[in-house]
């Protein structure tokens, strides 16, 4: 699987000694969202934003046109975003959580429920924001980490059927699948899924959107999985989703190859009208929308070279590669492995502790002190319940932690050396200690928490 790129310009990455590591974590009040970009030698916090250009982006980008209304730029951006997606009104945005932000304003009403397969982060942030309820109803295989079942990311129909035809059916006021199922082990959601979702939402007259930050990569899996999609290209099936549903809200930092921008797609001409008013107030004019001339270039050509096969094929491989050799050092993760990220079974692999000492997080923290490695706690510190006193009530499902892999960037002498470093951990785990919060965030917590090592001699009393 030979990636279709050689690499043409190249950026130094830091390397820390142990102890200017340890300090640098403490410093960061043990979140790794607080580090400093200089002081990570391998970041696998995000792909959002992170991924690297090709001569062709950065070509367009030098036509960027930033007059203020009615840009070239923006003319090439809408034409490929409408070809693309079939939708006939385009919003553009600085970053998906603005898309977010400005259609649930003004398509969700206070009391209503916004339904999916597993809200993203700021997604469920901005629902809360716009006075509706968020709820997930992911498929029942996704609770079983270990299961290969190959699309994990569905939406449980039978529950989602119960809810429309239950007490609280009138308050539906959306049904948004994400894909792939970010929160939920970057698995993908099938055609037949989504047909399904658009059957029932039609029924029940809910408008069903997509939250398609990854829409090649769900096509791409959907190509290799789905019976029936062997010879579309990822780009059709891609378009077939699109077509499915009422519109769209997704962020261009993930498949627009970009390190900004979104959009929103929509049908409906009065809803379009009202978001349009909503984004020149806050985002910028309808042509731009927060975005320079040379982003909408990039954007334009990023979302041509993501559907390309060739591209889809080895970034798919490599994922599963570092999969595999993390498997290999006998460390679980979410099964089968997605693309854009995998999925650490942390719980599994420290069962030394308990889930108030926030074990995923806790194998994140050890993961850059023995290595320079950042990435995510998806785990109770992000998801679970906490007390006035930051002590956890209810815990997540499951601790994990989310290794995400930015396009186009690391090869697999990066790749061996994250499996290097997690198996030496494996080795030992009970050396990696617990941790507790120091202070933490109303809304959002795991991006501004601080927290602390719990020391083996406090361990008994930590709640
Ligand atoms: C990243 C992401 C968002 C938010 O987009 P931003 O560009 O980060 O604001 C929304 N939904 C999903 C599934 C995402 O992955």
């Amino acid at each position: 699987m030979l990636p279709p790129y050689r690499i043409k310009v190249v950026e130094p990455i830091p390397f820390l000694s142990a102890e200017e590591r340890r300090h640098a974590l403490a410093g960061a009040g043990y979140n790794p969202f607080n580090l400093r970009a200089e002081q990570i030698t391998i970041d696998l916090l995000s792909d959002s934003g992170t991924g690297a250009t090709s001569v062709a982006q950065e070509a367009v980008a030098a036509l960027g046109d930033e007059s203020y209304a009615g840009a070239r730029s923006w003319f090439r951006f809408v034409a490929e975003v409408q070809d693309l997606t079939g939708y006939p009104h385009i919003l553009p945005v600085h970053q998906g959580r603005a898309g977010e932000r400005i259609l649930f304003t003004n398509l969700l009403k206070p009391g209503q429920i916004c339904i999916s397969n597993t809200h993203f982060d700021t997604t469920h942030a901005n629902v809360h924001l716009a006075g509706a309820e968020p709820r997930d109803l992911p498929c029942a295989e996704a609770a079983d980490l270990d299961s290969v079942d190959p699309f994990k990311g569905n939406i449980d129909l039978d529950a989602l059927e119960r809810v429309l035809n239950g007490p609280d059916g009138e308050r539906v006021g959306l049904v948004l699948i994400t894909v792939t199922n970010n929160g939920l082990g970057a698995q993908p959601v099938s055609m037949a899924n989504l047909e399904a979702v658009r059957d029932l939402c039609r029924r029940h007259r809910v408008p069903f959107y997509l939250d398609a930050a990854r829409f090649a990569e769900n096509a791409w899996l959907v190509s290799r999985r789905e019976p029936g999609y062997r010879t579309w290209s990822p780009r059709q099936i891609a378009r077939r989703a699109f077509e499915l549903a009422d519109g769209c809200v997704v962020s261009l930092k993930k498949d627009g190859l970009s390190a900004v921008g979104g959009f929103i797609g929509l049908r409906d001409p009065d809803l379009h009208a009202r978001c349009e008013a909503n984004l020149i107030a806050t985002e910028g004019f309808s042509t731009y929308g927060g975005l320079a001339g040379h982003d909408l270039e990039r954007l334009a050509q990023g979302l041509r070279e993501v559907v390309d096969p060739a591209y889809l094929r080895a970034r798919a491989a490599a994922t599963s590669r570092l999969a595999q050799m993390i498997n290999d050092e006998g460390v679980d993760l979410i099964q089968p492995p997605g693309i854009h990220a995998l999925y650490l079974n942390a719980g599994r692999l420290l069962p030394h502790l308990a889930a108030h000492q926030f074990p995923g997080h806790a194998l994140g923290c050890q993961l850059y002190l023995d290595g320079g490695i950042r990435c995510a706690e998806l785990g109770s510190l992000y998801l679970g319940r906490l007390d006035d006193q930051h002590r956890l009530v209810s815990p997540a499902p499951f601790e994990l932690v989310r290794l995400a892999i930015p396009r186009r960037v690391y090869s697999d002498e990066h790749f061996q050396y994250v499996a290097a470093i997690l198996a030496d951990i494996a080795k030992d785990p009970e050396r990696v200690p617990g941790y507790r919060i120091v202070s933490s965030p109303p809304l959002l917590r795991h991006f501004k928490v601080r927290l602390e090592p719990v020391t083996r001699s406090s361990t008994v009393d930590a709640g």
